[in-house]
């Protein structure tokens, strides 16, 4: 468990005592003294240096005697000091395991520490079924802050999380920082589910209050995994971290700001995962993701203007596999730039047939905006095919630009300077600003379908689509209107002076692209 041996371990160097030095000492003088006193060695002594006075034999014996309790007063000083730096060390080592198990910047327990404790509570050691919960919390919109005011705001409000956390535990219970804005909390004699969710929700609610960090007023959230764990039973404190780090991710997921605790069932989704992503690391090569085209229709004359890529894993046992199982898997395995490329790159090639003109529309990922060379790789795949720049529109979400706006930002610029067109996707459905529209340099709005698909129904949604169409063309914008299954809504779209369509109604995504309206109503 420690990252050192021991001194105190360490049999060889067990605690040093001046008693026994001490003893012996004591007991040699005193069997001298009777053995000088009952054999008379003191006459004898005389005697024998009598006859050798010139050889000075007594003085001799005097000087020795003087040197022998001259050796015992050092050897008891020097054990003094060994015993004195002996004691040093302890306390030093004391101050090591105390560091070694302490996290340096909320004087929290650290991982270390928290296994020691899971371990000594699952041991055989530990009182028989006696139930803990363990529970791992990370902070919702930590990142943020920390990015935008800088490390020393975000270890600030780590030390007000630690402390204000703190206050939530009873004796025995144990708080730790895992590390980043991560820490596992261990709650004892709770054993089930009724036990943990008041505490849970106090815990999570205590932790949304704002934090005064200087003059800045923080609001974070967190979001909670638990798992329970017993005394003597077969678990290990990987297993037990595992599964309360399964329900956190399950948490975060289902909205954050909340719980979950950890059930099996939880377990075989993840290995359902593990097997997907396992199998899409090899799934690009082996030429199985393959784009599939979706028209995207002038709705003034019908004609097709493009295609958007939509990707497919032909899967050999699965069959076709839509993105939505895979897609946010290659996200997470940092596959979706290959996947994204290599669709790009199958796609220019069929484009080659095709009408001059006639565009393609690309998804990209939040994630892949963090790789610099995205346009500089996309240019590369473009000019080799001989696909003009031009005719490349990039769609991305609302959610890209929640992450890191400034990041989106350089990469859509660069993406600009290159001649490509940028649409943003999903629009109604994210948390983009009316800022970000003014402040980016889109050309297009992809109205949701979900709006687009309740027309018919909701006097509400009607309203939101003309208005978003109103709002987009007075930004200079087009719109596209995604999820069109009728004549009757590709009709009123065209009359609110929505550009573009797409959907069911002219066209199912198809390995092929089709290339005039009279095909594409055939094949829907
Ligand atoms: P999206 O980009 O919004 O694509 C439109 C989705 O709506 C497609 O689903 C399309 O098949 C579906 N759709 C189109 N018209 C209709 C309609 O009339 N009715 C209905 N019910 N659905 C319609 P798909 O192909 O399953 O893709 C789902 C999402 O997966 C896409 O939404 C996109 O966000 C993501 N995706 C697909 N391919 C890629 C890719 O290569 N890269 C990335 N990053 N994401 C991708
Ligand atoms: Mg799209
Ligand atoms: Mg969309």
């Amino acid at each position: 468990m420690y990252p050192f041996k021991r001194f105190s371990d360490q049999p060889e160097l067990a605690r040093p005592t001046i008693m026994p030095d001490l003893l012996v000492v004591t007991a040699v003088s005193l069997i001298g003294t009777l053995a000088l006193h009952r054999f008379d060695w003191f006459e004898a002594v005389y005697a024998f240096t009598r006859p050798y006075e010139s050889h000075e034999i007594d003085n001799l014996l005097i000087i020795v005697a003087f040197i022998a309790v001259g050796a015992t007063v050092i050897s008891i000083r020097r054990s003094r000091e060994v015993r004195r730096e002996y004691e040093q060390r302890l306390k030093a080592e004391g101050h090591m395991e105390t560091l070694a198990l302490t996290d340096a910047l909320t004087g929290l327990a650290n991982r270390r520490h928290l296994y020691g404790a899971l371990k000594r509570r699952l041991g055989a050691g530990s009182t028989e079924g006696s139930g803990f919960a363990v529970c791992i919390f990370d902070l919702d919109r930590f990142k943020p802050i920390n990015d935008v005011h800088g490390h020393l705001v975000g270890d600030r409000l780590l030390q007000q999380i630690a402390q204000r956390a703190q206050a939530h535990l009873r004796s025995g219970d144990l708080l730790a920082r895992l590390g980043g804005d991560e820490f596992a909390l261990i709650i004892n004699n709770s054993s089930a589910d009724e036990d943990m969710s008041g505490f849970a929700e106090r815990f999570i609610s205590s932790l949304s209050e704002p934090f005064h960090v200087d003059q800045l007023v923080c609001h974070v959230g967190a979001s909670m995994g638990i798992a329970f764990g017993q005394g003597g039973a077969s678990q290990t404190p990987d297993g037990l971290l595992q599964k309360a780090d399964l329900a956190l991710y399950r948490a975060k997921t289902e909205g954050r700001g909340t719980f979950r605790f950890y059930h099996d069932a939880m377990d075989a989704k993840v290995h359902e995962r593990t097997l997907i992503e396992l199998e899409l690391r090899n799934a690009v090569e082996r030429g199985q993701i393959r784009p599939y085209f979706q028209p995207l229709v002038c709705l003034r004359d019908g004609r097709i203007e493009g295609y958007e890529i939509l990707a497919r894993w032909i899967h050999p046992t699965m069959g076709l596999v839509s993105p939505d199982r895979f897609i946010t898997i290659a996200e997470e395995a940092g596959l979706i730039g290959e996947i994204s490329l290599s669709l790009l790159d199958q796609a220019c090639e069929q484009a080659r047939s095709w009408p001059k003109g006639t565009y393609l529309s690309l998804n990209i990922s939040p994630v892949q905006f963090r790789d610099p060379q995205l346009s500089t790789k996309i240019c590369h795949i473009l000019d080799k095919a001989g696909f003009s720049a031009e005719c490349l529109e990039i769609e991305i979400t609302e959610n890209a630009l929640v992450h890191d706006v400034e990041v989106a930002r350089n990469t859509l610029m660069a993406l600009k300077a290159r001649g490509m067109t940028l649409a943003l996707d999903d629009f109604g459905t994210g948390y983009s600003s009316l800022q970000h529209l003014r402040s980016l340099p889109f050309d297009k709005l992809k109205i949701d379908q979900s709006f687009v698909m309740n027309m018919s129904e909701s006097a509400e949604s009607r309203k939101l689509v003309k208005a978003i169409i109103a709002m987009s063309h007075s930004l200079g914008l087009k719109t596209t209107a995604e999820g069109i299954e009728t004549h009757a809504h590709a009709l009123r779209l065209t009359q609110m002076g929505c550009e573009t369509g797409q959907g069911y109604l002219f066209g199912r995504p198809a390995p092929q692209a089709c290339q005039t309206l009279a095909e594409v109503s055939g094949a829907a």
